[in-house]
């Protein structure tokens, strides 16, 4: 089915080296329509293909699974239509999960409007792979061919959703794969919808709650994105019809340590998890590791984070990849270990995870007796800790493995 309301516009730039080469991006129109109080949203990014600079202007109708109920309401009544509609779309997203506009029982008049104002399917998929542990990962292409990644992971009685929030990230963290890549642009709330949505649609069952958990450590930084991220939180959590009825605790927002943001989602007051990617516990080599670090300290990270638990009552989580001889030494766990316990007991747990390699990297994991060390000193200090496996690494939907190279 081909996505259609989005206009991609590429400007180019001038640039160097292979000049000859043609530009392999036609620039893409496909059914622009603008209905009242529908304003297309544009995006721009700078990008560099072949040698060529470009500028891309993208403009992108919204997914009506962006709208919350109020939005949705507010748009049918401006646009002469009875609002409680808006309730029986949302069953049709919800919890129908439906993916087209036909069959759902409106005037035809109001149909023909949706279908023009909103897209209501806004992920292509391009690939899906499945592990030999059962995880599976698929990338999908926005509408305005970007990449995005969901990777689902399995137990026995649950599936987690791993969801990217960005296309691309700006953060860029030396050991992420995702980082290397640079931002394209951050998801809209639907779009970051229906990755959950599709996994609900995968097992067959939508309306069942096969899906218990949805983390926020696929692609992006999901706090560069927060009005997006908590709207489509907020429609993960609300009750049906008006959401997909998930319990906050089964959610986990990871950030890198945008501390201001960090605090105003403690504020929210949603009983949510939090974890923060410390990864170092001393500047010097987070600066390196990180490059936002140079913006908010360690300690300021921590202090957001004892907030956030202070606020919600919910422990936090510390993410910790374990590279080898770069922030495995023992002396790196028992002065986290200080940081943490400065900071009152019982709220935290860290999550250590030997390192996913990413191509290209002189960095691997650290070796397993090391790696032993480092979690035994934390639990001595009687941090609860708990060692993460790697699942999904053979598909490369392992933690920082995003990157769509396929
Ligand atoms: N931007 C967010 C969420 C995405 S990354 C954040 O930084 O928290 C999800 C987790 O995977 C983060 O803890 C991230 O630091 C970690 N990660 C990134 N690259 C990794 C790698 N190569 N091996 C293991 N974990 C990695």
């Amino acid at each position: 089915m081909p996505l259609h309301n989005a206009v991609v516009k590429n400007f180019i730039l001038g640039g160097y080296g292979r000049r000859e080469t043609p530009v392999p991006f036609p620039n893409t129109e496909v059914k622009p329509t603008a209905a009242n109080g529908t304003l297309p949203k544009w995006h721009g990014r700078v990008g560099r293909r072949r040698g060529l600079f470009y500028i891309q202007l993208t403009m992108l109708f919204q997914d009506i699974k962006s709208l919350s109920n109020e939005e949705l309401r507010k748009f049918l009544s401006d646009n002469g239509h009875k609002p409680y509609r808006a309730e029986q779309i949302r069953v049709w997203l919800f919890k129908l999960m439906k993916q087209t506009y036909e069959g759902l029982n409106v005037p035809a008049e109001l149909c023909e409007l949706l279908e023009r104002s909103f897209r209501i399917k806004s992920l292509n998929e391009e690939i899906k792979m499945e592990s030999s542990d059962g995880t599976i990962k698929w990338l999908y292409k926005t509408a305005d061919n970007l990449p995005v990644e969901t990777v689902m992971i399995p137990t026995e009685t649950r599936a987690s959703v791993c969801v990217s929030t960005q296309s691309g990230c700006a953060m860029d963290c030396k050991f992420c794969r995702t980082g290397r890549m640079g931002l394209n642009r951050s998801l809209e709330a639907g779009e970051i919808l229906e990755q959950v949505i599709n996994v609900y649609r995968y097992f067959g069952d939508a309306g069942e709650r096969t899906v218990t958990n949805v983390i926020f450590m696929g692609m992006g930084e999901p706090l560069a994105n927060y009005n997006r991220l908590m709207k489509a939180v907020r429609a993960m959590l609300a009750p049906q019809p008006d959401g997909l009825g998930m319990s906050a605790r089964g959610i986990t927002i990871s950030s890198v340590g945008l501390v201001p943001a960090i605090r105003k989602l403690a504020d929210e007051n949603l009983p949510v998890t939090f974890a923060l990617s410390l990864h170092a516990p001393d500047d010097g080599l987070r600066d390196e590791l990180i490059p936002v670090n140079s913006r908010w300290k360690v300690d300021e990270a921590l202090d957001a984070a004892r907030y956030y638990f202070e606020k919600t009552g919910r422990r936090v989580s510390i993410e910790y990849a374990l590279i080898k001889d770069m922030n495995d030494h023992p002396w790196r766990a028992d002065l986290l270990a200080e940081k943490l316990n400065e900071r009152g007991r019982g709220w935290v747990h860290v999550n250590p995870i030997p390192l996913n390699p990413t191509p290209g990297s002189i960095w691997t994991a650290s070796e397993r007796d090391v790696t032993d060390e480092f979690v035994r000193r934390l639990e001595d200090a009687g941090i609860p800790t708990t060692l993460r496996d790697t699942r999904g690494k053979e598909i490369d939907g392992a933690c920082g493995q995003l990157a769509a190279s396929e």
